[in-house]
């Protein structure tokens, strides 16, 4: 299972069924989009851009009209071939995931031919709704209680309704962390739940979540079945609210803008310092510092930057959803959106390629897991340079004017 390090052994059942789901549209210009959403953790690269190839040869999809987003459940399976120094994986547990990520991407590529399959006439609309429980995490702890605690509670509502006005799907959006439960048992976390009660509340319609810049919210308090669906219904009824009130029509031609940032990392250590760091007693310290001396040997450097994907899909001259790769922080959603316009703009996270924290400067500068700590989990050689926000910022205010 994928998003805790401490999982000692593979999942022992199913108690909700996980999906990939997709929204396909098409604007009045023949252009086709599609969203595909997943209740995983996260998805890298290599699993992205193999879908997004085969998509465009496959079903004739340009990348930046493939939008695919993670749930961030954390009682998933793992996805993806990426190593990661922090799940310690027998070679043969190693082959199942290999497997099953081969698997996955046949899935994933014929569910959007599906999708595209099943196009019909609709009317879109959208809304925001809210909702409480998200926490941010950071500030939660004795030592950390003087940080700032910012949050972003709307819940991006996007409705589509066939041509007698019947709902036949729903996107909606929040940033938190989709990490109630830790247990062993394969399910959705309070995402799963919210997509389950407004499929239920709306016979017909398929619901998909969409993760927002929760990178450091969790849903507060935490570890019960009963909350996760506590707060799986708390989002259906703010969808429900929305829903049922006036909703804003979007309008097309929808425009679409994919492209890819180098976001620099901090001073690298010496040779020497990993070395030394190798023997480091934290077992994870000495994992990573090992696995960086391993492609040290192998390639001589060390990766000095990540390309790092931004997407825009603008309705009209109107609403946009921006979606940007890794976990990242609520600072980045409200400094956008206040920008743009908090009714213009919902930011999705965890889109296209899951591989990191971003943090804002003000993270960075504070430190811990978000700014820095978790590349180790991740398995990337330091935190990002203090330029990170500036970097990714620029160059979202640059797709944006494209
Ligand atoms: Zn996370």
């Amino acid at each position: 299972m994928a998003g805790y390090a401490d999982r000692k052994h593979p999942h022992e059942g199913v108690r909700q069924d996980i999906y990939a789901k997709a929204l396909a549209l098409e604007d009045e210009t023949g252009k086709r989009f599609v969203m595909v959403t997943l209740d995983l953790v996260g998805i890298p690269r290599n699993i992205a851009d193999p879908i997004a190839e085969r998509a465009a040869k496959e079903h004739g999809l340009a990348r930046e009209r493939l939008l695919l987003n993670c749930s961030h459940t954390h009682s998933g399976p793992i996805v993806g071939m990426r190593e990661r120094t922090s799940y310690r994986l027998t070679d043969e547990q190693e082959a199942v995931v290999a497997r099953y990520s081969r698997k996955f991407v046949d899935t994933a590529v014929r569910l959007i031919g599906e999708a595209l399959r099943d196009l019909a006439p609709a009317s879109l609309t959208m809304s925001y709704g809210n909702a409480g429980f998200a926490v941010n995490r950071r500030r939660v702890t004795a030592a950390t209680r003087n940080f700032p605690g910012p949050v972003d509670h709307d819940v991006l509502v996007m409705a589509v309704n066939d041509v007698d006005g019947k709902l036949r799907g729903v996107v909606f959006g929040y940033a938190c962390h989709a990490t109630v439960l830790n247990d062993y048992q394969i399910n959705g976390d309070w995402p799963g739940y919210a997509q389950e009660e407004i499929e239920k509340a709306n016979p017909g319609a398929m619901a998909l979540f969409v993760a927002g810049c929760g990178a450091d919210q969790n849903p507060l308090p935490r570890r019960s079945v009963e909350l996760a669906k506590t707060y799986g219904r708390v989002i259906a009824e703010a969808v429900g609210q929305a829903l049922r009130a006036k909703m804003t029509p979007l309008s097309g031609p929808l425009t679409a803008v994919f492209d890819r940032v180098d976001v620099a990392f901090d001073t690298m250590p010496t040779r020497e310092e990993w070395v030394r760091r190798s023997n480091d007693p934290n077992i994870n310290y000495a994992t990573h510092a090992k696995k960086m001396l391993a492609i040290l040997d192998r390639d001589g450097k060390l990766m000095e930057r990540y390309p790092y994907a931004v997407q825009v899909w603008r309705f009209g001259k109107g609403f946009t959803l921006l979606a940007l790769a890794g976990e990242v922080v609520v600072d980045y959603s409200l400094r956008l959106r206040a920008k743009y316009g908090f009714n213009n703009l919902w930011v999705a996270s965890y889109s296209n390629d899951v591989f990191a924290y971003i943090p804002s400067l003000r993270v960075w500068k504070e430190g811990g897991y978000e700014a820095g700590d978790a590349m180790i989990p991740f398995g990337l050689p330091v935190r990002f340079a203090p330029s990170v926000e500036e970097t990714i910022v620029g160059k979202v205010e640059e797709m944006m004017a494209r």
